[in-house]
């Protein structure tokens, strides 16, 4: 499965208390990574669920009553040439304490995060709990590469009554992860159901954003899709986002588009590096905004972009029982060399020219 929550045994664990953040990186019960895997799947499984209680954590909370919450999602790539590497961990330290600001909780700071991601990875690659390169990964362009997904996130602390948190929590956990979306098809529709209104907080990573997008992707698969894509809240004309990631388009007339941030698109780092890279081999990047026909009538590919994602291709795009196919159904030649150039800077098979790596270990 591609998201099992299957934690690493060391999680850090800070809270702002007195004005000042503390820190401690907890260890969960665990044995060896090689006794673990000759466990029985049952026993395995009960020993993972201890990993992921907190007895010492409040039940009730401004997180779990109200929502308030935001995270963040990066991952440790296992290095062609041996070790681990995070892709842009400054970007995800700069947008965690945007989002926390954009909550009211005071914001964790970047060096605290960044130390906080690369010493977690480095903690349970000490004690084996890591993952090694395959260069099998190779021949299908990373797309059933495995990495280390680090998953820090915020929790209210102990309350009842609506309210801003003042002294949240701050979690780093990580997770060994697969490829998020299967290859073949993916086709996508365009849902009904509004992500992100102006003055909301579409643009910062909030938990509260997710209920949308789950009951959404959830529709869409039901429908036999595998994606949606959400339309501006106004007027309802403009493409936005995919469930839980960016979107771009690739016109017959050679230019790249996706759509321009504002308040309600969130400000993807994946999103930030293809368009860094297109303008670097001389394509046309647009941020403007897209109608649904435009897209529908113009596109020649369409992908979707995120960490989880990577760059996935959309093969169709159906909106009020009208359908436009991208390509022919196959992944473009554009999307492809995106794909690949991303990946392999992320895995080490290019050189990483943006020093965009941060190696750990
Ligand atoms: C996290 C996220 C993305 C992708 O951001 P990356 O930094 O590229 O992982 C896109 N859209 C939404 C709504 C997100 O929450």
């Amino acid at each position: 499965m591609a998201f099992a929550l299957n934690t690493y045994p060391i999680t850090y664990r800070s809270q702002f208390l007195d004005g000042k953040w503390s820190e401690e990186y907890l260890e969960k019960p665990h044995k060896t990574p090689s006794e673990e895997a000759a466990m029985s799947d049952e026993d395995r499984s009960k020993l993972e669920n201890s990993r992921n209680c907190y007895a010492d954590m409040p039940l009730v909370n401004y997180t779990s009553q109200y929502g308030l919450a935001c995270f963040e999602g990066l991952k440790a790539l296992p290095q062609k040439d041996g070790g681990l590497a995070i892709f842009r961990p400054d970007q995800n330290a700069a947008r965690f304490a945007r989002s926390m600001a954009g909550l009211g909780m005071p914001q964790f700071p970047e060096k605290m995060f960044l130390d906080a991601v690369t010493e977690t990875v480095k903690r349970n690659d000490k004690l084996g709990f890591t993952l090694k390169y395959n260069p099998d990964w190779e021949k299908d362009s990373y797309m059933t590469a495995d990495s280390v997904y680090i998953r820090p996130f915020t929790m209210g602390e102990g309350g009842i009554g609506v309210n801003l948190s003042s002294e949240p929590y701050v979690f780093v956990i990580t997770t060994p992860v697969s490829a998020y979306f299967k290859a073949g098809r993916s086709d996508a529709v365009v849902t009904d159901k509004i992500r992100a209104t102006p003055n909301g907080t579409g643009w910062i990573k909030a938990c509260s954003n997710y209920v949308i997008s789950a009951l959404a992707k959830s529709e869409a698969l039901k429908a036999g899709y595998m994606e949606c894509v959400y339309l501006d809240a106004t007027e309802r004309k403009y493409i936005e986002e995919g469930s839980s990631c960016n979107i771009f388009f690739y016109l017959k007339s050679g230019e790249l588009v996706t759509p321009e941030l504002g308040d309600t698109i969130l400000p993807g780092i994946t999103r930030a590096s293809i368009i860094e890279l297109a303008r670097d081999k001389g394509i046309k990047v647009s941020e403007r905004k897209i109608s649904i026909d435009e897209a529908m009538d113009e596109a020649k590919e369409c992908f979707v972009s995120g960490t989880a994602a990577g760059v996935t291709p959309l093969t169709s795009l159906t909106n009020k029982g009208k359908k436009a196919e991208f390509n022919n159904g196959e992944v473009g030649e554009f999307t492809a060399d995106m794909r690949d150039t991303i990946k392999g800077i992320q895995y080490g098979k290019l050189p990483d020219t943006k020093g965009w790596l941060v190696h750990i270990a």
